[in-house]
């Protein structure tokens, strides 16, 4: 199913810039001719995740995965092929032309995009509602204009008002034909228990959207107004964990921060929604919330790939200072640098700037922040006589210290501590050893429970197997195969349109593009690739080759057929770097000699299957002239093996 264009489609694929797409998700610095940053696909603390401009590509070395634009999308977003296109269309303000959907083609949209979709158009109606209907004006407009949040903030961050009605909402989408199933998945309506008729979860709220990473709006979150916070009602409603929500893994206002975290190297933690907002109207942008609770590990990684320097705002008052001390030993552990930074009399952010000039706020902020472990040390420590009580507080200092990676801020902070404390370093230190080496066999328990486990998986794995009816190729041949084809692939992506030199079967130079040579080799004797995709990419080259400007890597790593470009990019990275691997510098011979051999190879592995096979139909064959004609094969077969071993013997390449 394809709802875009081919031309279309190939104009998003040039547009894509894979630097510009992945910087929306991590950070990332220059190294040499490629770009390189924190893995988005695997947990890791020194970058493993390079970018290639020049090849539009990008691949992590240690988790092996990556692609081009679309396919690092489809990945990392969890889109689908059509639904990255779009993202990417967005992006680069090509205009997509979707074609009208039958509604075969609409059953099979994604549960997520139309769960995305739904969102879409309910943010766009919580706004129409707040901007242009009498009530949303006369009372959600009127609250936030009360907040004094200005015009151009509540368009940026799509503010928007829902109706007192419970039915209003259900009614309209049902009528624009949203389906009821995506309006509960999102959240947005629940079924009332009595008559199983759709209710609208925020009625008569002012709304803030959430929008992911990527800018895709995942969630809601309503706040009732002022006069009606009395009695039961709670006053923030926000949307259920959804199969596009997850609570522990997003984060308030990343996609309108992470452009400012990057370039500021820093991100702002604040509680709130309106924290965020109030932060945006003084012009600090890289400031995000999780809505009260600690930070998951999850969500320390998505800011991590942006920045290692985090400041954690909070109001001074005792809960505050609660908050700011909770699940710091995990940021700390996760390789961040902590400031904190207090609010005079119970403010948070939000009440402060309310009551200074834009000017005072960001000197407030600037001048305010206090390093972490020196933060920790006086809350905890600060009028504290009690032996018993200093001593627990010291040692919750010191285990923070403990779960800081780097060896010499380690060391940097015990020796502070030490000066401040009036203790003696070597008792910190003893005493930070314990909780280090603690740490250390909490980990290896982990891991060895986690190695059980895996051996248990394999156990289990290969009992199903030896139960199951026994296959009659040997897996050994297979692999190797497998193996064989996989290079003769990797030749054709990446040098298919070099020339080589061979010799014909008149023993006459004739001279013709690699993915040519291998394809007419192949053709010569009815072989074929056991992967479908290689057939592809094989036909496909062919059919490209007589194109005098045709360079085949480029073409498979930016196919419109997600299969291929995603099979070119693991070929094309695979166990090289990629900056060794921009050198294409391979000289003729050197490639000839490596397609030779390796078709050599390949037919070699399929005169031995064959034999094996013709071998085991022998085995039951009474009639005289099947007999006959499977071993005039044979012996055929025989002659052909020997000669390519001595080939392949004599051909030998390092
Ligand atoms: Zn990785």
């Amino acid at each position: 199913m394809n709802i875009i264009d081919r031309a279309t489609i190939d104009k998003i694929m040039s547009a894509a810039n894979i630097v510009e797409v992945v910087q929306e998700f991590v950070t990332l610095r220059k190294s040499g001719v490629n770009y390189k940053g924190l893995c988005p696909f695997h947990n890791e603390k020194t970058p493993s995740f390079f970018v290639s401009p020049t090849r539009g590509i990008c691949h992590c070395f240690s988790c092996g995965k990556g692609g081009n634009a679309v396919t690092f999308l489809m990945e990392h977003e969890q889109m689908t092929y059509p639904e990255a296109l779009k993202w990417l269309a967005r992006k680069y303000h090509i205009e997509v032309k979707e074609k009208e959907l039958t509604d075969e083609e609409r059953q099979a949209e994604s549960t997520r995009e139309s769960m995305f979709i739904v969102n879409e158009w309910a943010s766009g109606y919580f706004q129409r509602l707040l901007h242009e209907h009498e009530d949303g004006q006369a009372v959600g407009l009127q609250y936030f204009r009360s907040r004094g949040i200005r015009d151009d903030i509540i368009r940026k961050f799509c503010l928007g008002y829902d109706l007192p009605s419970r039915d209003a909402l259900p009614q309209e989408a049902i009528k624009k034909g949203y389906k009821e199933e995506f309006l509960v998945k999102t959240g947005l309506c629940y079924k009332r228990d009595s008559d199983g008729r759709l209710n609208d979860r925020f009625a008569g709220r002012v709304i803030f959207p959430w929008f992911s990473v990527s800018g895709k709006i995942v969630a809601f979150g309503g706040r009732l107004l002022d006069s009606r916070t009395k009695g039961v009602q709670l006053k923030y409603v926000n949307s259920p964990d959804s199969e596009i929500y997850h609570k522990e893994r997003e984060l308030y206002g990343i996609y309108q921060a992470k452009r400012a975290i990057a370039k500021e190297n820093c991100v702002y933690m604040v509680e709130g929604y309106t924290d965020v907002i109030a932060m945006h109207q003084a012009g600090i942008e890289n400031v995000v919330a999780n809505s009260g609770t600690a930070l998951s590990y999850e969500q320390i990684r998505m800011l991590h790939r942006f920045t290692p320097n985090i400041v954690l705002l909070y109001d001074g008052d005792e809960a505050g200072i609660h908050a700011a001390l909770r699940g710091t030993d995990m940021l700390l552990s996760e390789g961040m640098n902590i400031k904190v930074l207090l609010f005079p009399d119970g403010d948070d952010p939000d009440s402060f700037s309310r009551k200074h000039t834009t000017e005072e706020f960001r000197q407030y902020i600037d001048g305010h922040q206090t390093d972490f472990i020196q933060f920790k040390t006086d809350v905890l420590l600060t009028g504290v006589t009690d032996p018993i009580k200093r001593s627990e507080a010291i040692s919750s200092i010191v285990r923070s210290i403990s779960v800081i990676g780097d060896q010499i801020i380690r060391a940097t902070y015990i020796h502070d501590c030490s000066q401040r404390l009036g203790i003696q370093e070597s008792t910190l230190i003893s005493s930070m050893n314990k909780f280090i080496r603690q740490q250390r066999a909490d980990r290896r328990q982990a891991a060895e429970r986690e190695q059980e486990a895996e051996e248990r998986r394999q156990e289990e794995a290969l009992a199903q197997q030896t139960a199951a009816p026994a296959r009659p190729a040997a897996p050994v041949q297979r692999d190797h195969r497998q193996e064989v084809e996989m290079m003769i692939v990797r030749l054709i992506v990446r040098y298919g349109e070099r020339n080589i030199t061979v010799k014909d079967e008149d023993d006459c130079p004739v001279t013709l593009p690699v993915a040519e040579y291998i394809d007419s080799d192949m053709a010569a004797d009815d072989l074929h690739f056991q992967l479908p995709v290689y057939e592809k990419i094989r036909q496909e080259a062919v059919a490209q080759s007589a194109d005098k400007d045709w360079t085949a890597e480029n073409w498979f790593l930016h196919h419109h057929d997600v299969d291929i470009s995603k099979t070119a990019a693991e070929l094309s990275v695979e166990r090289v770097r990629l900056t060794k691997s921009l050198q294409k510098d391979v000289d003729e011979e050197t490639l000839r000699e490596r397609v030779i051999h390796l078709m050599a190879d390949f037919r070699l592995d399929y005169v031995e299957n064959r034999m094996k096979e013709i071998k085991q139909s022998l085995n039951g064959v009474t009639d005289a002239d099947t007999m006959r004609s499977l071993m005039e094969e044979f012996s055929r077969m025989q002659i052909i093996r020997n000669a390519l071993a001595r080939q392949l013997g004599n051909n030998i390449i390092v």
